[in-house]
């Protein structure tokens, strides 16, 4: 009896030293479903200047947020980031993470970009916009969201299948604005205009507009970034093609969706963790972030690239987009009921 409780005080010292060597070794690690070269760059200049190394694990959104399920309280996940609301709404549902508190990363952050109760905050922001052809559209013709649904726009719209997650955030802001009743006829004016059935992604609705299918697209502002930036020469020259304008600038906004990350319900590396966030909203990394993927800052201070200066100031909406998260089962619905693949 008394040997065996020896033994058991041996294993809980063994055990505290096995732990106190694992934290000693200064690490976190992360889940993201970002895939982008400038995320790694950034992760090593924090483990230059902290010492703390990065353990990244790139993946599908939804399947890091199973694993994360299926790992329960042993996952090795401090920090998950992921590109659009509604998988970082999944990840707050799916419990697999725990509210952030600390001033620094909430005060970086405006508020309408994170979370109400801090479960996730946003890293970089994105418009969702209209990319127009310069030759064949005057863009005093354009105007708001809603007005895409206008006859002048029959067989000239392009915009991707109802798959997206983009898409998906884009009609709960149209619900949240419009209330759903409102949202389902704007789908259905959307789905008569289209050019073609949606296929491929965001990219190739501006290689479709430069092709003559269509004369206008809806796509997140950083892809026409990438494609004017693009090694590939064709590319640039589509791109150049190409006019950008912002909706809804009188009204509520152009919509507005982030990357965004959150601490683990179970990170072992939680100060590592947060001392990651905050590294990552400096302005230093954010302005490095914003040059190479050409993403907006979430943190106003940090400088952005002149190409996005270029594009010129603009007013987002600044609806809380958590809201958004709730209101995408019925965009569902009405993608289904409309008819958008
Ligand atoms: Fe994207």
């Amino acid at each position: 009896m008394k040997m065996g409780y020896r033994i058991y005080i041996f294993f809980i010292a063994a055990f505290m030293g096995f732990s106190s060597c694992e934290s000693a070794k200064e690490e976190v690690n992360v889940y993201s479903g970002r895939h982008y070269q400038a995320d790694e760059e950034l992760f090593r200049q924090f483990t230059a200047s902290t010492g703390i190394e990065v353990n990244l694990i790139k993946g599908d959104s939804d399947q890091l947020i199973n694993r994360m399920l299926v790992e329960g309280e042993n996952t090795p996940a401090d920090v998950f980031i992921t590109a659009d609301v509604g998988r970082l709404t999944r990840a707050v549902d799916e419990g697999i993470l725990s509210p952030i508190s600390d001033i620094e990363i909430l005060e970086r952050v405006p508020a309408h970009l994170r979370h109400p109760e801090s479960y996730w905050v946003g890293l970089m922001k994105r418009a969702r916009i209209v990319v127009y052809h310069r030759e064949r559209v005057n863009p005093t013709e354009l105007s708001t969201y809603e007005n895409l649904t206008d006859k002048k726009w029959q067989g000239r719209l392009l915009v991707r299948s109802s798959q997206s997650h983009y898409n998906q955030s884009l009609m709960a802001s149209m619900i949240a604005a419009n209330g759903a009743d409102s949202a389902e006829l704007w789908a259905a004016g959307l789905v008569r205009n289209m050019a073609q059935s949606p296929r491929g992604n965001d990219r190739d609705q501006v290689k479709a507009i430069a092709a003559g299918i269509g004369d206008i697209a809806i796509i997140n502002t950083y892809y026409l970034g990438l494609l004017l930036r693009s090694s590939n020469e064709e590319e640039r020259r589509i791109a150049s093609e190409m006019g950008l304008f912002f909706p809804n600038q009188q009204g509520r906004g152009a919509h507005i969706n982030v990357s965004g990350l959150g601490l683990s319900a179970h990170a072992h590396n939680e100060d590592n963790a947060i001392r990651l966030i905050r590294f990552l909203l400096q302005d230093d990394s954010q302005a490095y972030l914003s040059a190479s993927n050409f993403e907006y800052p979430v943190v106003s201070s940090a400088l952005m690239p002149d190409l996005l200066n270029e594009w010129g100031q603009f007013k987002g909406d600044t609806l809380n987009i958590s809201e958004l998260g709730g209101l995408l089962p019925e965009a569902m619905f009405i993608f289904d009921r409309v008819g958008w693949p």
